[in-house]
Formats: structure tokens, sequence, C-alpha cells
């Protein structure tokens, strides 16, 4: 019997004893495709040796010195790595030990640089429906998600919610990308006037929406239009790059492609690939330089921030990332997957939408292609399809987002990035299989 309260209580799961390049294997020696890195988690696939000694060397050295009384080298080498290649603005590095604690880091930030500039009045925070941003407390007030948020309400940070910038569900007949993306951006506007432009202190987006809506990827110009809202009322900009970061999308930073440079960038994830818990929130000189000039430091802190094996785990990630090029691998791969999963599935009834960047891609279920019906939330169809996938050795990850709220159905696909043709190929044909098992249950 599990001693671990387990998310659903009851349910059977296979036990994982090993991990091989793009596989995981159970205890009964069954091989899964890891076509979703866990929940875009794996960047490098498992057991990789390169991480594995880093880890091991670390771990002999120092494995764990609190930061309190000292720094280390790994985490201060992987903080100048990370704010070099830094969208501009970016000047230092905040390291945690997941993405809900950088998100509750970033958001403390944002609040702590108005107090430090005599503006304590501003504390409303700005999120949008269909996001999510962890599941601490003030992460999951921030977050759009309403199922995830109803069971704990009222929450503790006061924050309001605009639609997300979702092409395939809120683009109208007739209107052209930028200009949905900029009816999209301009309802932060019309929220930041609604509120009062001196109390909000933030404005938190994903720039390619991972778990709660399918790798939804903002239209061009939407993020430009965002941080010209943004400046023009003196918010500050939180881009929450936790899945979606880290070179899943193609580039380092997703926010690259959108040309647009945030306050703060929150990551974690692929950023230690799933070798050890971690996350960072990225800051902005001018944020930093609030805490400096005002009482010195930043008002926070936890036991395992800058933990020396964990910053060896992602150095290591990272280096790897850059010297096996593995961002051009990405955008090769992703397209080819994209086109694949396209060629397969272009005319499936059932199929509404396919979309994404790099390798973070999401494929949204619906009832009818013309309407845009999702299944009746009931069936929990993307459930279904994890479970079908599962017994054909493939993982991809579920999703049941709310769709104008009720949930629709969607799965979400973000192998690791070292994928070739054949696995791709190799995907696509069990998600067939599992896609074909889980609807016809759902229809019969
Ligand atoms: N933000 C985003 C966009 C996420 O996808 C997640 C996790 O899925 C989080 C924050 C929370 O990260 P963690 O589960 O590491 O706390």
């Amino acid at each position: 019997m599990t001693r671990i309260l387990h998310r659903q209580i009851g349910g059977k799961l296979p036990i994982a004893v090993g991990g091989q390049g793009v596989e995981i294997i159970d205890q009964d020696g069954r091989r899964y495709i890891d076509a979703c890195g866990g929940a875009a988690v794996s960047c490098l696939g498992h057991g990789h040796p390169d991480i594995i000694a880093a880890i091991s060397s670390q771990a002999a050295k120092m494995a764990y010195a609190h930061t309190g009384f000292f720094t280390n080298e790994p985490a201060e080498e992987l903080a100048a790595l990370l704010v070099e290649k830094a969208p501009s603005g970016i000047s230092h590095a905040y390291f945690v030990s997941g993405g809900s604690e950088a998100n509750e880091a970033a958001l403390k930030m944002a609040r702590q640089y108005f107090v430090e500039k005599g503006e304590p009045q501003r504390s409303k925070i700005i999120a949008r429906r269909q996001s999510y941003h962890g599941n601490t407390l003030g992460a999951l007030a921030a977050g759009g998600n309403e199922w995830r948020r109803a069971q704990f309400a009222p929450l503790l940070v006061e924050t309001h919610h605009i639609g997300p910038c979702y092409a395939y569900r809120y683009q109208k007949p007739g209107e052209g990308e930028e200009e949905y993306g900029l009816r999209a951006a301009n309802e932060l506007e019309t929220k930041i006037l609604e509120l009062g432009a001196d109390s909000v202190m933030a404005f938190l987006a994903e720039p390619v929406v991972g778990a709660t809506a399918g790798a939804v990827p903002a239209v061009k110009g939407y993020l430009k239009r965002v941080r010209e809202i943004c400046d023009q009322y003196g918010v500050l900009l939180i881009l929450d790059e936790v899945m979606c970061g880290m070179g899943r999308t193609g580039t380092l930073f997703a926010c690259e492609e959108d040309d647009v440079a945030p306050d703060i960038v929150t990551i974690a994830k692929g950023l230690g690939g799933g070798y050890q818990p971690i996350g960072a929130a990225l800051l902005s000189q001018k944020i930093h330089d609030a805490f400096a000039h005002g009482s010195g430091f930043f008002q926070h802190g936890h036991t395992y921030i800058g933990h020396p094996t964990a910053c060896a785990a992602a150095l290591a990630v990272q280096k790897v990332m850059e010297r096996d090029n593995l961002l051009q691998n990405v955008r090769d791969m992703g397209e080819y997957l994209r086109q694949k999963l396209h060629e397969r599935f272009g005319q499936n009834p059932v199929i509404g939408d396919i979309r994404g960047r790099g390798l973070f891609i999401g494929i949204e279920l619906v009832s009818d292609r013309e309407t845009k019906e999702p299944f009746a939330p009931a069936l929990k169809l993307h459930a279904a399809v994890k479970r079908e996938a599962m017994a054909r050795g493939l993982m991809v990850y579920p999703g049941g987002g709310t769709i104008d709220g009720r949930r629709g159905d969607h799965i979400l696909l973000a192998p690791p990035f070292i994928i070739n043709r054949e696995i791709a190929d190799e995907i696509v044909s069990r998600l067939d299989g599992a896609l074909s098992a889980a609807v016809s249950a759902a229809s019969s």
C-alpha cells in the first residue's frame, strides 16, 4: 500500500525505475517515449552522462552551503551565463527550487520595488484567464485557471484577470492577426484604467501559454503592445517562461521571438532539465537598483536558494545545449513534428487546432470542427488520451483548460530537444492509435 498522498487518490501508477535518452522505463521493463518531457521539463532526455557527471562532481566537492553564509561557484557561473543571454535590461538572477517559487519571488520583487520607490499603494496584479503560474497560494492567486482556484477562494493576493491572447478561440472572422493582437493587448489598458493606474504593480503572462491552454503563442505584436502599455502606466511586466522558456520554443527565451524585454522573467523546468529541482526569477537592473539603493536587500529567501548541486546541474544542461547546438534541433524538429501532425491529423474531425512553437506543441480536441464546440467535460477526453497513450508506450501531457467557463481538451507535446525524425514519426503514430481509441470509447 502506498504511503504517498498521490494526486489521484486510489489511482495506480507504474513505478519508474530507469531513464535512457527519450525513454522512461518502468518496473516491468516497459518503455515509454517521453513526448512531453514530463511537464516540459526533460529537455535533454534521461540519463545524460554530462549532467550526471556534473552533479556527482559537485556533490562530492560541496553539495550544499547556505546562501546566508556563502555564495558558490556553480550559482555564480550560472547567473552570469543566464544574464548574458537574457533579454536586454536583465541584470541579476535569483535561484529557487521550481516554477511556483520563481513566480512567488517575482511577485514579491515587484511589490518590494514599489515599496522601495515610495509607491506602496501599487499592490494589484493583473494576469490572464487560462493561465497557470503555480500552485503555491500567491502564484495560484495570480493564475487564471478557474477550476484550480475554485476550492481555495478567497485567495491571498489581489489579482484581476483579462482575456488571454488565444487566436484559435477569440480572433474574430475577418480580423487580421495583428489587429486581434492589439485588441487583446488593449484589454490590459482598460483593466489598468478601471483599477486605477497607481494601484497596479505588475502584469504577469506566459508568452506561450502552456498547461492551461496547450502551447498557445501570443500573436505577433501582442506582447509589444503589452510592453508599451506597461511602460505608459508604470506597471512592471513579468513574463512567466517556466514552461515555454529555456529553449523549448526554439529560442532560449520565448520572448526573444516577440522582441520584448520584461522587467522580470521566471524560468524553471528546462533550466535543470529535471536533473535537479531548480528555478529562477531574472530581474532587471532597475529593480536591483531599487533594492540596492533602498533597504539594501531583497526581503525573501528559502533554505535551498542557489543550491550548488542544482546550479551545477543547470549549468551543465545549458552548456550541453550550446555545445550540441540543440536550439537548432528544436527549431528543425519542431517544424518536422508539426508538419507530420498536420499530415496525419489535418483532416481528423476531432482535431480543431495544431499549434505551438519549436518543440512546444498543442493539439486542441473539439467535438465539431466548424463550431469549435469542445467535448462534454464529463468525458475527460484529454485524460483518456493520456491513458491510451501510456498503454502504447507514449507520454503526452493532457490538459483541460477552461474555454468560456467550461473545460475543453488539449494534448501538449514537449519532447526532449534531442529527438530525431524517427522518434518524431513514432510519437505521431502512437498518438494516432491513442487518440482513435480514446475518441471511439468516448463516442460509444
Ligand atoms: N508557471 C508555468 C507557466 C508552469 O507551467 C508551471 C508548472 O507547470 C509553473 C509556473 C509552476 O511550476 P512548478 O510546478 O515547478 O512549481
